[in-house]
């Protein structure tokens, strides 16, 4: 079994995948051909947003949209403490600090109490100015949005949705990617909506900012590509990554995301009653980038990671060290003590295989295993 079969997705969508690479290699525009800006109208399209900037992976994404607003030295992001180590480092990367706020432990997202907190801290210590918060839809599921708004309009704060593991999903009839004053996806292959490399995509309502990202994203262009009125980067999605998104994209809307959701609920009933399962709150819908499970403590999580490794079932662990002790960031010191979820969950949590083109026998044979361990 595969943790992401990647390749059944490919042989489901192969005619129409293949046609695509074969027009773009047939006309050779591989930069910046006419996929490109189809793709961006779509995706901004079915988002609902105004703009949509495609650039090279998340990563970028997310620094482009920190350099548009001029994020840097002495600033101060706020970034959720249990996440991929992109949505922290994006912000030493301009220069600015990164301050980790511990997670809602149903939701995997960042807790809006102990974000105001963290804002309040740093206000009171006055060696740094909040600029920006970092809300990541962990998994799929979007963040808590209604409140995030409330708190970066008070604090006025910039709000950026770090979208890579979200696109797809959605809250009180919005979409994700729609929720930020910036809001940024990737196409890293095993995301929700993947490419066959790398790939992302930034979206704003604001027109100022759509137009000095797509010049901060081509070497800070001015009126051509070879006057240059800012140091920007070279951060683009090629024709072929956008060939290829251009039919997934079909897929995803039309039978992926409904394909996900089915499955999650099946792995949900046959999973609640023995370990904790996602918690997909009112109003809110996933675009389920992994199905994550909570297991009591460490010991317990190896033994059932080895067992179903036994019987050739993948898992995974998203994620296994918490930001705030990754010692790329050891110069920050962080006090451990309030990040108190986030060090529990890295201890429990596991991944289990999970993707649209799953068999419900596949699924079977992974909560059978679990229930045979556990109950
Ligand atoms: C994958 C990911 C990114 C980075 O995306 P890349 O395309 O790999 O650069 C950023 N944030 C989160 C939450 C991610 O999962």
């Amino acid at each position: 079994m595969e943790f992401r079969d990647l390749r059944r997705q490919y042989q489901y969508n192969k005619q129409n995948i293949d046609y695509a690479i074969w027009k773009v290699l047939d006309t050779s525009h591989f930069i910046q051909g006419k996929q490109v800006t189809e793709l961006e109208e779509k995706l901004a399209d079915y988002v609902n947003v105004k703009h949509c900037v495609t650039c090279a992976n998340g990563t970028d994404a997310l620094q482009l949209a920190l350099m548009t607003w001029n994020i840097g030295e002495g600033d101060a992001v706020f970034v959720p403490d249990f996440t991929f180590f992109s949505s922290g480092e994006v912000v030493s990367a301009v220069g600015a600090s990164p301050i980790f706020v511990d997670v809602d432990i149903d939701t995997y997202n960042i807790d809006s109490e102990k974000l105001e907190t963290a804002i309040k801290t740093v206000l009171q210590k006055g060696a740094m100015i909040p600029k920006a918060i970092i809300a990541v839809d962990l998994f799929g599921l979007p963040a808590n949005y209604p409140e995030l708004r409330h708190i970066a309009d008070q604090y006025g704060l910039y709000l950026l949705e770090d979208a890579a593991q979200g696109f797809g999903g959605a809250l009180g009839g919005r979409k994700a990617c729609s929720f930020g004053d910036i809001s940024t996806t990737s196409f890293f292959p095993a995301k929700p909506l993947g490419c066959y490399g790398d790939g992302g995509a930034i979206f704003t309502d604001n027109d100022e900012w759509a137009m000095l990202i797509r010049s901060l994203a081509v070497h800070g262009k001015g009126l051509s590509k070879y006057d240059n009125v800012r140091i920007g980067m070279n951060s683009r999605l090629d024709t072929l990554q956008a060939a290829i998104l251009l039919e997934k994209f079909s897929v995803f809307i039309e039978k992926e995301l409904r394909e996900s959701n089915k499955l999650a609920d099946f792995y949900t009933e046959q999973l609640k009653d023995i370990v904790k399962t996602p918690v997909v709150k009112s109003g809110f819908y996933s675009s389920w980038a992994q199905y994550t499970i909570q297991l009591e403590d460490s010991q317990v999580r190896q033994n059932v990671q080895e067992i179903l490794k036994a019987q050739e079932i993948p898992t995974a662990v998203y994620y296994p060290k918490p930001l705030h002790m990754q010692q790329a960031f050891r110069k920050y010191e962080y006090l451990d003590n309030q990040y108190e979820v986030t060090n529990g969950l890295c201890s429990k949590v596991l991944s289990l295989p999970f993707h649209p083109y799953m068999e419900i026998e596949e699924i079977l044979a992974v909560t059978r295993t679990i229930k045979k361990i556990l109950v």
